[in-house]
């Protein structure tokens, strides 16, 4: 995750709850990736480093559990950026001006001279990936292109150097991409997110001002559910009403004010048990700092192993 803002449901969905599934079978890495937060966020850095603290809290009252996870700050293990260094050396400028998030970021966030750090992006998530050796990646369908990337990045250096790296393959949760308020992809670089932090009070003002079917203008009009953030949130949430709920939208009898209503009764209660586990890990950061800490040191060790590998391989070492 990046830190560029707070973590919303849509980091939450298409992520997190995965992660949490995960981490009884396989050696898991959670990352904060502070650096990808300066391709878009490099005037105002002042947010990144509370975000780091406020991540890691989502993480754990999310259930992650740092006994087997490690909760791993980019910037504090420096072998990312040797490793993105090394690679950044392989990977053709033509690989990552196709890659779509670029031209997608570049044109969302109307960027008239990207950054060389926004175009190589995909290389430092190729290096954070590769550095762990990872067999497996758990993401959202929207990181789909970096993943190929990566793997691609991955055969050059095997080929180039002998095989060093597995072909990390992309385990996609089944959870399509949520949009957010405004009808886009939620996302922290866009600012129309509904935080993991956010009290009842700021999700169901947010709901209200939520884009909804832009032909159903009157309450009364027939709307098309599967085109409204509304509905799919609903569907996500709770599925059971949310089928109730779609044919009395299609035939007009479901307005948009009280379908949102019902919306934010549905998130609120069912993000409650989290959001207070949340206030327990924030009322104690001296805990969270902790695991930080702990964490890097065992993600320096285990990519420290990497490095010797790659170094030798090329040989320069
Ligand atoms: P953001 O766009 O908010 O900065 P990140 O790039 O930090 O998100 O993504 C962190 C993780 O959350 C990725 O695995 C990504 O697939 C997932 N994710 C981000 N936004 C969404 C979304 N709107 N719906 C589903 N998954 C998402």
């Amino acid at each position: 995750m990046q830190v560029t803002g707070k973590l919303h449901l849509g980091n939450l969905e298409g992520a997190l709850r995965n992660w949490v599934r995960l981490q009884d079978e396989y050696e898991l890495y959670a990352g904060i990736v502070d650096l990808h937060s300066l391709t878009t966020s490099f005037e105002d850095t002042s947010e990144i480093l509370p975000n780091i603290r406020d991540a890691a809290i989502d993480y754990l009252a999310a259930g992650l559990d740092p006994k087997k996870t490690a909760i791993v700050v980019q910037s504090w293990v420096p072998q990312h950026c040797e490793l993105h260094t090394l690679l950044s050396m392989i990977t053709p400028v033509s690989w990552l001006e196709r890659v779509p998030t670029y031209k997608e970021k570049r044109d969302q966030l109307h960027i008239a001279s990207p950054s060389y750090g926004l175009l190589g992006y995909p290389v430092l998530m190729a290096a954070d990936i590769l550095v762990y050796r990872a067999h497996v990646v758990p993401v959202g369908q929207d990181q789909e292109p970096h993943l190929e990337l990566t793997r691609e990045i991955a055969r050059r250096f095997n080929h180039l150097y002998g095989e060093t790296f597995p072909e990390p393959q992309s385990m996609l949760t089944e959870f399509a991409v949520l949009p957010g308020l405004d009808g886009r992809k939620m996302s922290k670089s866009y600012g129309n997110c509904i935080h993991l932090s956010d009290t009842a009070d700021e999700m169901r003002e947010k709901v209200r001002s939520m884009y909804t079917d832009p032909k159903k203008i009157r309450k009364n009009d027939p709307g098309h559910p599967e085109q409204c953030p509304v509905y799919a949130y609903h569907a996500a949430y709770a599925p059971d009403t949310a089928a109730a709920a779609k044919p009395e939208c299609e035939a007009g009898r479901l307005g948009c004010v009280a379908h949102k209503t019902q919306l934010a009764d549905i998130l609120i209660e069912s993000l409650g048990p989290m959001q207070q586990r949340r206030a327990e890990f924030a009322a104690n950061p001296d805990y969270v700092d902790k695991v930080l800490r702990e964490s890097a040191d065992r993600a320096r060790e285990k990519t420290s192993q990497t490095m010797d590998m790659v170094w030798e391989a090329m040989k320069l070492r």
